[in-house]
Formats: structure tokens, sequence, C-alpha cells
């Protein structure tokens, strides 16, 4: 027997409440059984997104809600910004395209975030921009992008929407989607929400309401202003994911009786800590900046092929994490600590990646990264 651990950026670990509740028997979404429960996960949905506007809640991958950000808002032509740096920015860009928006790109070298300044030039060149388009985490590189310091920008500008992707980040980061004037913000369940795949969250601004009123583009299932009418009487347009609506809610009553601030204290530290693991025996982390709370993205060593890396984790020790994308591919490897995620999760990546370099054939002297971890995970 080898015991499974899964330390992926999505899918997550699902904690033992959360899969009792979604093994209840299935409630019909039309009857009245069906009301307060998905009452209850969209109000605490609301909490976790810091947002009194509608957050809501669609049967579909994270990239389901992606795409109804953009035929529920746009008209083929309209000019948008997508800030482009990694696979995710790029599925922004493809999206884009393929409903026929003029996409202009925002190229950031992979591994870095976007500065905000970069964003605002390219608002002040084509003031017809019409939204501008970014991943709270990248996490094909695990960087996070600078949410606060592009809504600072974004919202000066009455015309733009300012469209968020933090299917990675939700519950890793503290994100203010009032505050920082997100006007549309992706979430995922297979992430931080600690949920099997199958929903997707948006929360929908006053502002992009009123967009929405003049788009072109056609959409059928993801029609969200009917969803919109739906929910205020806690009901979806057509079937949910009735199961994983029930487990939404505890998962979130699971987040609210840690409270918000220690969700994202937890994650910040557990960060800390696996980036401490890491240089503790000698690696050294992607990201030159930012990296994100929610998975570390590990350089594989001289020598030493990062999907060989990803390879003995899984086959030799269980470990699920993940390799590089596209051109990251054998260059790197990332581990999460996302969600149902704690200080033994980071220490059994950190000696799981000491022992997978031996294997490899590394030096490593053993217990180093787990040291500088171990120091971490004690501290505040
Ligand atoms: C996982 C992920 C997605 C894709 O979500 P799906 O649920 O696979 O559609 C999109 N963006 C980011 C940043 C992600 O991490």
């Amino acid at each position: 027997m080898l015991k499974r651990y899964l330390l992926a950026p999505g899918p997550t670990p699902v904690p033992p409440e959360v899969l009792l509740r979604m093994a209840r028997p299935i409630i019909h979404h039309r009857s009245p059984d069906f009301i307060p429960v998905f009452e209850s996960a969209r109000t605490k949905l609301q909490w976790l997104y810091q947002t009194k506007n509608d957050v809501l809640i669609l049967t579909s991958s994270g990239t389901g809600a992606m795409t109804a950000s953009v035929d529920n808002f746009f008209s083929p032509g309209d000019k948008v910004l997508v800030v482009n740096g990694g696979k995710f920015g790029e599925r922004w860009m493809k999206i884009g395209q393929a409903y026929g928006l003029e996409v202009i790109e925002l190229k950031v070298e992979w591994g870095y975030a976007v500065k905000p300044a970069d964003v605002e030039k390219a608002l002040a060149k084509h003031p017809d921009i019409k939204a501008v388009f970014v991943q709270a985490t990248e996490t094909s590189t695990g960087v996070y992008h600078d949410i606060e310091g592009l809504g600072k920008i974004i919202s000066k500008h009455p015309d733009t929407l300012f469209i968020v992707d933090a299917i990675s980040a939700l519950v890793a980061h503290d994100i203010k989607t009032d505050e920082w004037g997100v006007d549309l913000m992706v979430g995922g369940s297979q992430k931080g929400l600690m949920l099997p795949p199958g929903l997707a969250f948006l929360s929908v601004s006053e502002k992009a309401w009123k967009k929405a009123e003049t788009s072109k583009l056609p959409h059928f299932y993801f029609n969200l202003k009917k969803e919109r009418e739906g929910l205020h009487k806690n009901q979806t347009n057509f079937t949910p994911a009735v199961s994983l609506i029930e487990g939404l809610d505890e998962a979130l009553t699971m987040l609210q009786k840690e409270g918000l601030e220690n969700v994202f204290a937890r994650h910040e530290k557990l960060a800390r800590a696996m980036r401490a693991g890491v240089l503790g025996m000698g690696l050294h982390i992607f990201p030159k900046e930012n990296a994100s709370n929610a998975l570390t993205a590990v350089k594989a060593p001289e020598g030493v092929d990062g999907q060989a890396i990803y390879k003995t984790l899984r086959e030799k020790f269980g470990i699920t994490a993940a390799g590089g994308q596209d051109k990251l591919k054998g260059k790197v490897f990332r581990v999460a600590h996302l969600g149902y995620a704690g200080v033994f999760d980071v220490i059994t990546a950190v000696a799981a990646i000491e022992m997978t370099l031996k294997e490899l054939g590394h030096t490593v002297k053993f217990g180093s990264g787990l040291a500088a971890a171990e120091e971490v995970l004690a501290g505040k």
C-alpha cells in the first residue's frame, strides 16, 4: 500500500466534515429543502469575498465563470487589456479572442508580478479599454499580482471593469473585493474552498451589471442576469451540483469558525515555511517577487529534471504535487499549501522533497529543509 497525499494546486484535499455533509441524501433543488442551504452558502460566500454584491454560484469548473465574465459583459470588438504572466493569463487572452474582443496583451515575464504603473500607462494610451483582466495568483508561476495596487488605478476609470481570476488565490490571500474595486472576481471549488471540482463563483459589482446591459455577445447556459434574479429567490437557472453546494456551506462554516484573519495568517505562515524549507535544502523558488501564499513553485536544481521530481514524489512517496507547465515543464515543480492545509502538509512535502532529491542522485543534507521549515512553523 502507498498512502496518498494530495498537495497539488487544485484539486486540493477535502476535509472529513465536508465529505460527510456531501454524503447526505440528495435534496431537490426546486423543493423548500434547498432554499436554506443555498441561502446560507451564498451569504457565507459574500463574507469570504468581503463583498456586499451578489456572488453567483455556477455549476462548472472555474473556467466556466471566466468565460461568463467575458460573454455576459462585452461585445465583439471591445478593447480589453489582459495581464499575461503565465498559463492562466494566456487563458484570459484566449477566451477574449474566442469571443471576438480586441485583446491588448500586457506581457509580464514569468516569475514576476505586473507593475500597476504599466497598467496605468496602458490605460492612458488606450482610454477606450473596457476591462483589465488579471490573475490574483498566477498558478503556473506561483506569483501573486498586486490586486490592491491595480484596483487603485482601475477604479479611477469609470468605464473600465477590473476582472480578477482568484480561482487559486481565494482563501489563501486577503482580497478586499469591494474596497479594492474588483468588479468581477472568479473563484473555484477545488482550490482554497476545500471542495471537489465542479463549482465556480463569481462576484459582480453594480458597475459590471450596468455594463452587462449593453453586452451583445450571445449566452445561454451562463446567463448571469437570470442567475441573479434566481439568486435572490435562492434558485439557480438549471440543476445545480446540490451536493457540492451542501459541501460549500460546510466548508464555509469551517472557515467562519477559524475567522478570516486566521485563515489568511495560516496560509501566509505555511507558505513562508514552505519557502524556508526549500531554501534550507539549497533549492530556489521560481518567483522573483510576490510569491503566492497558495502554492510554491520550486526550481529543479541543476542537472535534475523537474518532471522526475514530480514523478518520484508521486510514485515513490505517494505525494501528488504538480509539475511545470509549458516552458516551465521540467524546470519547476509546484507544491500547494492551500485550503485544508496544515503544519504537517508542509513538513510532509519538505521531507519528501529531500528524500526525492537524494533518490535522484542530488546531494542534499537530510533535515536541512525540515529544520528551516520547523523554525518558521514553531514561530509566530
Ligand atoms: C485552477 C485554475 C484555473 C482553472 O480552473 P478550472 O477549474 O480547471 O477551470 C483558472 N485560473 C487559475 C488561476 C487556476 O489556478
